[in-house]
C-alpha cells in the first residue's frame, strides 16, 4: 500500500516501513528516517460509539442485572471497536502522521548520552 510520508512528502510503500525498538518506539520512514504512525483521528468516535452500541445491545437483549450488563458492555466493546475501526479504515485511505520530528533524533542536545 503506497501513502505519503508527513515529514518528507515522498511516496512510501507502507510494507518498507520498519519498527523501530528503542527509546523512540514507533514506525520509521524508509527514505528519510521520521518517525511515523498510523492517522487514526477517529479513534475517540470509534471508543465512545462501540461503548454507546453495547449499552443498547444490552438493553436490546433486556438485560436486569447491573453486573450482567456492565460485563456484557465490557464483552461487546472490544468486538464493536474492531468492527467500526475495519469501517473507518474502508471509508478512509490510510494515512501516516508525524511522531515528533526527524530533526530531533539527531540533534546533539537531546541524543541520550552513551
Ligand atoms: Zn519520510
Amino acid at each position: 500500500m503506497k501513502t505519503c510520508c508527513p515529514h518528507c512528502d515522498r511516496e512510501i510503500d507502507t510494507r518498507n516501513i520498519r519498527m523501530e525498538f528503542g527509546r523512540n518506539n514507533a514506525p520509521k520512514c524508509p527514505k528519510c528516517g521520521g518517525l511515523v504512525r498510523p492517522y487514526r483521528p477517529y479513534k475517540r468516535v470509534v471508543s465512545v460509539s462501540s461503548l454507546v452500541l453495547g449499552v443498547l445491545t444490552m438493553e436490546f437483549f433486556g438485560v436486569k442485572s447491573v453486573i450482567w450488563f456492565a460485563l456484557g458492555v465490557v464483552m461487546l466493546w472490544l468486538p464493536f471497536a474492531l468492527g467500526l475501526n475495519i469501517l473507518f479504515q474502508c471509508a478512509e485511505p490510510f494515512k501516516l502522521e508525524a511522531v515528533g520530528s526527524p530533526r530531533s533524533q539527531s540533534d546533539p542536545v537531546t541524543r541520550q548520552p552513551k
